[in-house]
């Protein structure tokens, strides 16, 4: 896939200028391909073929409205981990049946919405949730979809941020206990079971994991299926992309080198599929970062070369407080000028914002074009865990998205004002 390219001495994002939308728009500016989100969407599904599957897009990735409609029209269904979340998938014409709800602390109020409207299962986290997800449907006379997340105890080789399949993270049951935990269920008067669902972590790099954790699992959900009728397995998100990668100067053609990845989804599918293609359940599947993350860039703005003692800080219009992946998680981002020419410059600097953190930077001694005051530049594979993550620290606005279709781009999300920040304080 190959979204984002120069053309005549500019960045593009499909068949649209950077250089214009940043002139249009302004920055920080979140800036979206819709023909790359359509194209990994399609190149999972057409992967999974032999089994039969079905996609729900983890909403927290990326979850502009007009992004959701998009997977929606794809026909992707919905992981949330939210009552806000489900909201915004309805408001986007989604339909809640398609819907999976993840998460170790669901309140009540969440619960009773998601219950109201329909959704597809309910994911269960810990038996204390178990038994409130019954006392909720109880109170409300129905009978809620539950499946148990298992958690196989398998090491995601990922950031320990982003791992959630090891004992020790909180996400999950024990695999153990989770046969022990299907009877529970299968007494409470006011619970359907449904399936079984694990998560291991996010941005995994290699496809071991993946496998080591359906081996473990897979033989518990045949064993379910005979026992408690269960439909479904998900085997949760988590594939990795490429952030790095060793970069010609100004060539930003790797995204078209997926192939060349230790993850691709064509290796991905030969080893998931016959694990899983004889167990008779249907396979759901989970992914996030891997529809939206090289869907998006984040444009801004050069304000100041500052010349320290010690190093170059080439200061930006955006801050941790609108992508906060390199603070958070030592997120890499590769950072690019919308100038082509001033590639062939290059120079040794940190990138910082403006937020009054030391932890508010997006590389350190990094070799970088040396673009200087004015100069816009993309922080590359921003289009996952971007914006959703995005905040008013500093009192300052949410950025403006725009998503680009071929050479149309329109504005998805103006840029927040200083009036509606302030506007729900009593
Ligand atoms: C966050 C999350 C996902 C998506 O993870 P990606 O790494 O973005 O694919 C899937 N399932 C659950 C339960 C999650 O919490």
């Amino acid at each position: 896939m190959h979204s984002f390219h120069y053309a005549h001495g500019l960045l593009h994002c499909e068949e649209v200028s950077l250089a214009d939308l940043a002139a249009e728009f302004g920055t920080p500016l979140y800036v979206y391909s819709a023909r790359t989100i359509r194209d990994h969407y399609t190149r999972l599904d057409e992967a999974l073929a032999g089994l039969d599957h079905h996609i729900a897009y983890a909403v927290k990735a990326n979850s502009n409205l007009s992004i959701l409609r998009i997977l929606r029209e794809l026909g992707s269904g919905f992981d949330i981990v939210s009552g806000g979340e489900l909201f915004r998938v309805l408001e986007a014409g989604g339909d809640p049946a398609t819907c999976t709800f993840a998460g170790v602390g669901k309140t009540r109020e969440e619960i009773r919405y998601a219950l109201e409207e329909g959704i597809y299962c309910f994911n269960v986290e810990s038996e204390a949730e178990l038994e409130f997800v019954n006392e909720v449907a109880g109170e409300m006379q129905v009978t809620a979809p539950v499946a148990i997340r298992v958690n196989p105890n398998v090491d995601a080789q990922t950031h320990k941020y982003i791992s959630t399949g090891k004992s020790e993270n909180k996400f999950g049951i024990d695999y153990e206990f989770v046969a022990g935990l299907y009877q529970r269920a299968g007494n409470c008067p006011h619970l359907a079971v449904r399936g079984i669902q694990m998560h291991i972590g996010s941005q995994l790099r290699s496809v071991e994991p993946f496998v080591e954790a359906i081996e473990r699992v897979a033989p518990l959900a045949a064993e379910l299926k005979a026992d408690h009728g269960i439909e479904f397995f998900s085997i949760g998100g988590g594939i990795g992309i490429i952030y790095d990668a060793a970069l010609e100067s100004g060539d930003v053609a790797w995204w078209s080198r997926q192939d060349d990845a230790p993850l691709t989804i064509d290796r991905y599918a030969a080893e998931v599929v016959p694990r899983l293609k004889d167990l008779g359940l249907k396979i759901l599947l989970e992914p996030g970062r891997y529809i939206a993350g090289n869907a998006g860039v984040l444009l801004t703005s050069c304000l100041y070369e500052k010349a320290g003692s010690a190093k170059t800080f080439k200061v930006v219009d955006a801050g941790m407080n609108d992508l906060i992946r390199p603070a958070l998680y030592e997120g890499h981002h590769e950072i690019v000028p919308v100038r082509e020419d001033l590639n062939a410059r290059r120079k040794t600097a940190d990138v910082v914002g403006p937020i009054c953190e030391t932890g508010d930077f997006f590389c350190q001694d990094r070799d970088l074009a040396d673009f200087q005051a004015g100069d816009v530049v993309a922080l590359m594979s921003a289009g996952a865990y971007g914006f959703t993550m995005a905040s008013n620290y500093n009192t300052r606005p949410m950025p403006a998205e725009v998503l680009v279709d071929g050479s149309e781009a329109r504005l998805i999300r103006r840029r927040q004002t200083w009036h509606e920040l302030v506007a729900p304080e009593l």
